[in-house]
């Protein structure tokens, strides 16, 4: 990070990188979630929820992407072991044992809306300290809403029928 970008930070940079590879590591245990999901899915409506559910893992790499550009930015590094992802992350992994969509969906579900407080709270973080952080931290929680509305409007569509 340059000298001035350093001097305009409102906030400790170490504090800040750690709750980035914290978002980090979900975002990849989100994508492999997602990925493999779409693999093994069984059931009702299976097209049109594999076809959202890849959307949603690409969204999620692409995260990890603009999170690991803004670390490296801020001088850390990225969590650079799959075991750390794990450790680090705030949301977790569930695997898709149950291969039925609706299983799926309610899990994804669930992942989003870990996603979502992650976000609120990082751009609570960083409001008014960091703004290229928090447009980022923004930019991500809106992502991650469209992805809770899109698999809450699939699941209706399908308890509906
Ligand atoms: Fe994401
Ligand atoms: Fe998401
Ligand atoms: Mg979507």
């Amino acid at each position: 990070m340059g000298k001035k970008a350093r001097e305009i930070l409102g906030l400790n940079p170490e504090e800040l990188i750690k709750l980035l590879n914290k978002a980090y590591a979900d975002e990849w245990l989100a994508y492999y979630q997602y990925w493999v999901g779409v693999k093994v899915a069984r059931g009702i409506m299976r097209e049109a929820v594999v076809s959202e559910l890849e959307q949603h893992a690409n969204d999620e790499l692409r995260h990890a992407g603009m999170l690991t550009a803004r670390i490296i930015q801020l001088g850390g590094k990225p969590l650079l072991s799959p075991q750390d992802w794990y450790k680090e992350s705030n949301c977790g992994y569930e695997a898709p044992q149950d291969p039925k969509v609706i299983t799926l969906l309610k899990q994804n579900i669930k992942g989003e809306q870990c996603a979502i407080g992650v976000y609120k709270k990082l751009a609570d973080f960083t409001k008014d300290k960091d703004p290229i952080t928090y447009n980022l931290a923004l930019s991500i929680l809106g992502d991650e809403i469209e992805h809770e509305d899109d698999l809450e409007s699939i699941l209706e569509d399908i308890e509906n029928k």
